[in-house]
């Protein structure tokens, strides 16, 4: 681990905040809000007295975020800023962020003042007692309620449901990691907010706290609705690449079996109407309906075998493995 550069000013409160922190600030188009984000960040991890850093990752702002940036870097260097070639958005920027970050405990946040860096020490708290992944919770969340607040509410229940994970608010930026459980974590599209689900699946213990939230002051959200349903998308893909992934010719089997199954009732149907109905068989649409569904269900099996050997290779070529062992005894480097 390396040495981050801020002195301890304060006496060591606990085993925690002696933890080096990396808060993580995924920043596009900000100017507004950088300089009293920063303030106020730099005054809170100060107080908490632990060693720190902040890296802030300029998403391919057109405004003068970075130069605001790269200003605010050459006062401190424990404030460090990573600038991307062009925007790709919020997750990605994240996970340059946690790629980068050398403390024990890493802390996104978001830039535009929403959350509230005095919040910091209150996860940290819930993590010195033990938990891996703190996450934030709006509990009075500032934000518009028809196109925010609702679609929100149905995908946080959707998540928690399908996930097995309850939590309140998987959206609220402000979270706290250990660091270990970020380590195998890949982060694509919009799913920065699994985090907690893919950890508490690898075994780390989850909580929640609620957090403050403000309404933005300065500058636009980069985000509308359609958020709502690249999340529901994310969810189908994590669901199905943590249950089926070594599996996937169960899915695409089973789908196949159902258009089959159809495909026989629809014949069954079909010759039950010509024999004791004396309905010819172009009277209905069941031919159709039957060679339809045939063709998809066969499909569906064939599709299923090709994600099976994609699978495979993907393992294979990777050296990856279908498990991963928590302990072991007497094995010196258990793989
Ligand atoms: N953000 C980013 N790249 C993007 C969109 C957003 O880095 O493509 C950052 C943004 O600057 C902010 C955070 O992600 O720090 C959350 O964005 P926003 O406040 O627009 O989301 P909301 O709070 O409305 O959900
Ligand atoms: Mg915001």
């Amino acid at each position: 681990m390396a040495v981050l550069t801020t002195p301890i000013t304060q006496e060591r409160i606990s085993p925690v905040l002696s933890s080096s922190l990396s808060v993580v600030i995924p920043v596009f188009n900000e100017l507004p809000n950088i300089e009293a984000l920063c303030k106020r960040t730099v005054s809170v991890l100060n107080q908490l007295g632990c060693p720190w850093e902040i890296i802030f990752i300029d998403d391919g702002s057109t405004d003068a975020s970075y130069a605001t940036l790269v200003r605010l870097a050459s006062i401190r260097p424990n404030i460090k800023v990573i600038r991307f070639v062009r925007n790709f958005g919020q997750t990605a920027a994240l996970a340059a962020g946690i790629d980068h970050a050398q403390g024990e405990i890493i802390i996104p946040m978001d830039a535009d003042l929403q959350n509230d860096p005095a919040d910091i020490a209150r996860l940290l708290a819930k993590i010195d007692e033990g938990y891996d992944v703190v996450s934030g919770w709006r509990k009075k969340r500032q934000d518009e309620f028809i196109s925010r607040l609702i679609p929100s509410w149905l995908a946080n229940k959707l998540i928690s449901i399908i996930s097995g994970v309850s939590l309140h608010d998987y959206g609220c930026s402000l979270k706290a990691y250990r660091r270990e459980v970020l380590k195998h974590v890949k982060l694509y599209g919009e799913m920065h907010r699994f985090v907690p689900i893919y950890a508490s699946w690898e075994g780390a213990k989850v909580t929640e706290i609620p957090v403050k939230h403000y309404a933005r002051r300065f500058g636009k959200s980069k985000y509308g609705i359609s958020r709502t349903f690249k999340v529901i998308l994310d969810l189908l893909t994590v669901k199905f690449l943590s249950t089926y992934f070594t599996k996937p010719i169960y899915v695409f089997g089973m789908a196949g079996f159902f258009c089959l199954a159809i495909s026989l009732a629809a014949f069954v149907w079909m010759v039950v109407l010509k024999y004791f109905y004396h309905t010819t068989f172009i009277e209905t649409p069941l031919p159709v309906l039957i060679t339809m569904f045939f063709i998809v269900g066969i499909q569906f099996i064939l599709m299923g075998l090709l994600a099976e050997i994609l699978m495979r290779t993907y393992h294979e070529a990777q050296g990856k493995r279908i498990y991963k062992v928590k302990s072991a005894v007497n094995i010196d480097t258990p793989i």
